[in-house]
Order: C-alpha cells, then structure tokens, then sequence
C-alpha cells in the first residue's frame, strides 16, 4: 500500500493589511533596514532589502527566498498570510467580536448642553436647562446596575457635553455614587473627560483625578493665544489660553495629578492652518512637551454643518500634517506616530456597550445625535428610564456597520488600514463624507519617525519627505 499524499503548505502571500516603506536605513552597528508595518498586528516590522522586496511584489520565487524562520515569523505578526484565508472576513469578524464584548461598558453622560464657547466651526446646538435630580438619579442608577452586574468587569464613564465643567457639582455628585459602587462589587470604574478646559483650575484637576476616577481628559487648542482666543471664543468675550495652558503647565510641573493622561487636541481648517508650527513650539516651550501629554492633530470636517469653506482637502491636509509631527518630535512633544493597537470597536455607535444619555435621560448610540439640529429625534434609541437595569441598549443606526464593510461594498472594505481604523466614522460615512484619519494618506511618513525613534538613521536623509 503506498504512503498517503502529504499535501505541501500552501505558499504564504503578503497581507492585504501590510504597507512596505521604500527607504532604508541603517542601525547602529552600521547593518542596513527596510521596515513594514503589519496593520492586523499594529506592529512595525523590521525587514531586509530581500525580505522587503519579496513583501512588496509579492513575488513568488522572492517569497520562498526568504527561508523558514523568516516567513514563520512574518507569519505570526500577520504580514504573510494563507492565500485561501478571507482576510476581510478575519477582520471583520474581529471587529464584530469586540463591538460584542460585554464585559467592559462604556457609558457617555452629558450633565449639561449647555457650552461656555461658541467655536466657528462646531456643529452643535448648545441649551441651558435647569439640572433634574430625577433624571440625574436615573442615570446613576443605570451606571450602578452595570457595576453591579456579574457579566461585567469594567465601565467607563466619559464627561461630555457642551461643557461638561458646567456642571461639575453633577459630575462630583455621580462619580461618588459609581466609585463607590465600583469598590462595593469590586469593578474597575475610570472616567474620561472632553472638555474645552476654559474653566479648569488646578484644584478641579486634581479633584477630578483623586476623587472622580478621572483618568484621561481631552481638551482643545488651536493655535497660539491670539488665534486660539478668536476661534474659541467665550461667551463673555474673553480668551481662554494662557489660562488653560497655564493650569495644565502647573499640574503637570507640580504632579498634581499623576495618572492623569491628558490629549491636546488641535482642530486644524484652513483658518489656523499656518499658525500650528508656532503653536506646538509655544505647547513645549510652556511645559507640555511632557509623557503625560499627548499631541492629537485632526482636520476639521462636517458633524452635520457646512464647513466647505475651511475644510482642508484630506491629501493636503496629510501632507501638511507630516511636516507638523517632524516639528513635534524635534521639540519633544509626545504622540503616537502609528497606530499601536488594532481596534476592537470603531465607536460607541459600533457597539451596544457603550451608549450617550444626555440631559433629559435620552439614550444614543453616536455622540453627534444629541447636539447636532436635526439629529436628535432620529438618533434616540432609548429613555435611560426604560432600560431595565444593565440591559445593553437596543440597536442604533451604525450597528450593523461591520456587515456593510464586511459586503465588500464601501471603501473602508477595501483599505489596508481597517484594522486600525475600524472605518472611522460610519456616520460621517452614510453622509457622504470622507472621515479618514490622516494615516491612510501619511503613513510613509509617520512609518520614518517611528522608525527614527527606534535609533535607525536612513541611507539618503533626503528620500521619502
Ligand atoms: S458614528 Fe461617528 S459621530 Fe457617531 S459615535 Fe461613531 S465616530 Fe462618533
Ligand atoms: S475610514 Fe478611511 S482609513 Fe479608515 S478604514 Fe475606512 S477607508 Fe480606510
């Protein structure tokens, strides 16, 4: 009786997930390097000038030259991969089993719509309206139910509003019950903040990190202080950022608050395009070139308003971005030049985990509905008051965002950057706008710092900028 046929493996092939750089460099014993980056891995990979070229044609006889070890290894951070695997499916399928996951519960509470500012460029609605202890009482008890609830390890509460600094008796008031409920079932409860930090002192700071859980805050400027005082202006006309970068300088300088991971974020259009070298000089030299800081650069694009006039083409604004983390990173500033993970959820609107009550106890499953005229009504999904207990909220408009990118259909079904992104913003999306973050179109760019970073110099200096 003959032997059994034993089928060879099949021959690995590049990821539809990996992009090859096209500069080399050299380490410091003097040995030169190619890099990929594996986006279903989120991980920079160093290659050889062969292994590089075999990536990059994908060509067969290339690919077999690289020897066992080396595909094994490529293998494993997702760079080469079994023909036959349908990776779209793979990553999809990922997504859809993170954005199932109801272990961690993510809730977003607006404690006032009401805004101190009124920015150029935001599309939200702001109203004052008198706090309801009723209503306030509710949502509470919903965070609660979830702490309480044994299928559940962790929940995170994000601030968010209008300002949500308007309202921090509300806040003080809510996180003592969910702290104290957390400690009583022994869950971790952290709370996250987006704030335009106009009101921030540096005793609310350091209250709002012992006492609130708060862990990580937001908060947004844009550009040096004439220009960020007249895109963001007051309601009672005054500027707010030598305050605000004052505050956040004393916090940081002192230790006020430790664990405090605080993002600046940077909204750039057309407008204060040309005055972000001199703000992320004016952010080191006050003090927040600093590891609890980070940079987040992002283009202004449409919540719903017209921002045609100042909105920056997606390529061009790339571009300039690249220049701008060079100037980052030459001054110390801290930011992620990749991505470092891969996504589990796009958003709260991807997933039932996470949900948005604003102030009159109405659920969302996206942060825009609540603010956003017009959207309101259609983007409720719940009353926080109908929700029984810690029951996961009912599915909202962008739920079923995996099936429509798994389908093949949307550009995002198509990208090597998805595992990263996740499709950005499925709303931004259904509107007919390109939601992508800047790394699609710069990650050459941002792969060289990253790789700079790592100790390696490039062969030609000048290549690849
Ligand atoms: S769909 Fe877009 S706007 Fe809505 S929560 Fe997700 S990222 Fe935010
Ligand atoms: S949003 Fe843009 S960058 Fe993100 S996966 Fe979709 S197409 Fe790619």
């Amino acid at each position: 009786m003959s032997a059994p046929m034993v089928q060879p493996p099949p021959a690995l092939v590049p990821s539809r997930y990996l992009l090859v750089g096209d500069r080399a460099y050299r380490d410091s014993d003097g040995s030169e390097a190619w890099f990929g980056y594996a986006t279903r891995s989120a991980t920079l990979i160093r290659l050889d000038r062969a292994g590089a070229h075999a990536l990059r044609s994908g060509d067969p006889a290339a690919l077999a030259g690289l020897g066992p070890e080396e595909r094994r290894r490529l293998a494993r951070l997702h760079a080469l991969v079994d023909p036959a695997e349908d990776e779209l499916a793979a990553v999809t399928d990922g997504l859809r089993e993170g954005s199932a996951h109801g272990a961690t519960r993510s809730v977003t509470i607006m404690p006032t719509s009401y805004c101190n500012m009124a920015c150029s460029y935001c599309g939200q609605e702001h109203v004052k309206a008198a706090h309801d202890r009723q209503r306030a009482d509710r949502t509470a008890r919903r965070v609660e139910a979830m702490l309480a609830d044994p299928a559940v390890d962790a929940v995170t509460v994000t601030w968010f509003g209008g300002e949500p600094l308007l309202a921090l008796r509300v806040i003080r008031e809510l996180s003592a019950r969910f702290t104290a409920a957390a400690a009583l079932h022994g869950k971790t409860y952290t709370a996250r903040m987006a704030t335009n930090g106009s009101l921030l002192t540096t005793r609310t700071l350091a209250e709002l990190h012992d006492d609130c859980a708060l862990a990580e805050m937001e908060l947004t400027i844009d550009g040096p202080e004439e220009v960020h005082d007249r895109r963001r202006l007051t309601r009672n006309g005054r500027g707010s950022f030598r305050r605000t970068v004052a505050v956040l300088a004393r916090t940081l300088d002192e230790g006020l608050a430790p664990g405090l991971r605080i993002g600046i974020r940077v909204n750039i259009d057309r407008d204060n395009e040309d005055s972000v070298t001199g703000l992320l000089n004016d952010l080191a030299c006050l003090g927040l070139a600093h590891p609890q800081v980070t940079l987040h650069l992002i283009a202004v694009h449409s919540w719903g308003n017209d921002v045609s006039e100042v909105e920056l083409a997606a390529r061009a604004y790339a571009a300039r971005e690249a220049d701008w983390l060079r100037t980052a990173e030459a001054l110390g500033l801290h930011f992620g030049p990749l991505p470092a993970a891969t996504v589990r959820t796009t958003c709260t609107a991807t997933t039932r985990s996470g949900e948005i009550i604003d102030t009159a106890g109405r659920v969302y499953s996206c942060s825009e509905h609540p603010l956003v005229p017009g959207a309101r009504d259609s983007g409720v999904v719940a009353e926080v008051a109908e929700l029984a207990g810690s029951a996961r909220r009912p599915a909202g408009a962008f739920d079923d965002w995996y099936d429509q990118v798994g389908d093949g259909g949307a550009q995002c079904s198509r990208c090597p950057i998805l595992p990263v992104c996740g499709g950005s913003c499925p709303k931004l999306w259904r509107e007919g706008h390109l939601p992508c973050p800047s790394v699609k179109f710069n990650w050459a760019q941002r792969m060289d710092l990253a790789v700079r970073r790592r100790g390696y110099t490039p062969l030609d200096p000048a290549a690849g900028r």
